[in-house]
């Protein structure tokens, strides 16, 4: 089954309005002719409106980057999903390695979250991997395993078929220490095993990014995997030029 390559940048805690409104103006113009690629960008949530307003007719998407599993009430300092799909977004990663370390959030909350999602009408973007304690000891495929299973338990293969999945070991993400293609690969092709236990069409639809210190010079090398489908690209997502050469990495068309 043919899948779309998906690249999505994430911004964690950077970039002001005019700033992002300065990059959607430029990765418009990169990102023009491209078809064959879904392309997403997950800003700070004061950047969402103003950027749904100038994305227009072009094929970049908006993520957030995370939602609390209410979808309203007494909950200062978070936002919903219903608040994300109303500032214009498609996407919402669900379960970063940053909001499990920083933030305290657990695999019981992660599958609340991605419920909370699906509820809200977004695709979210399930993020898994492992520490690099957890990879010496051997652990990877038993980490990762209970994240995706602990995430998506209980719930329907006709809903999971509107997910995404990102595979980004810790020990990679921000460190400039990128698994190799072949690190990466094994890990992906556990994912999609592990998918397809559940449904065979599931694991045969289902788009797995790579995340971790991706970059316009390995990026080929890690999308010309069989079962990697894209990237989540943190630091060399927040210039327009370095992302796009990164949506212009993918080697199947
Ligand atoms: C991320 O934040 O999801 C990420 C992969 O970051 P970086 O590309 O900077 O490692």
């Amino acid at each position: 089954m043919a899948r779309r390559y998906f690249i999505a940048g994430n911004w964690k805690l950077n970039k002001t309005v005019p700033e992002a409104l300065e990059f959607v103006r430029d990765l418009r113009r990169l990102v023009s002719q491209v078809r064959d690629c879904d392309i997403a960008v997950a800003p700070s949530y004061t950047a969402l409106w103003p950027m749904a307003q100038r994305v227009g007719e072009s094929p970049i998407e908006l993520a957030g980057q995370e939602l609390y599993f209410e979808d309203e009430g007494a909950f200062t300092g978070t936002i919903s999903g219903p608040q994300l799909k109303d500032a214009g977004c498609t996407y919402v990663l669900v379960g970063h390695s940053e909001r499990r370390q920083l933030f305290g959030e657990t695999l019981e909350s992660s599958h609340r979250r991605l419920v909370a999602a699906f509820r809200a009408g977004l695709t979210p973007i399930l993020c898994i991997g492992e520490t690099q304690e957890e990879r010496n000891e051997g652990r990877t495929a038993e980490v990762v395993g209970a994240q995706l299973e602990a995430a998506i338990s209980g719930m329907e293969v006709s809903t999971l078929l509107g997910m995404v999945v990102a595979y980004e070991p810790v020990w990679a993400i921000g460190t400039g220490k990128v698994a190799t293609p072949a690190q990466a690969q094994e890990v992906h092709r556990m994912i999609r095993e592990r998918l397809r236990a559940h449904s065979h069409d599931l694991g045969e639809a289902m788009q797995i990014l790579y995340g971790g210190s991706v970059k316009p010079s390995n990026a080929a090398e890690l999308l010309g995997q069989p079962d990697i489908d894209g990237a989540l690209v943190g630091g060399a997502s927040l210039d327009a030029e370095s992302f796009a050469d990164i949506i212009k990495a993918r080697p199947r068309a």
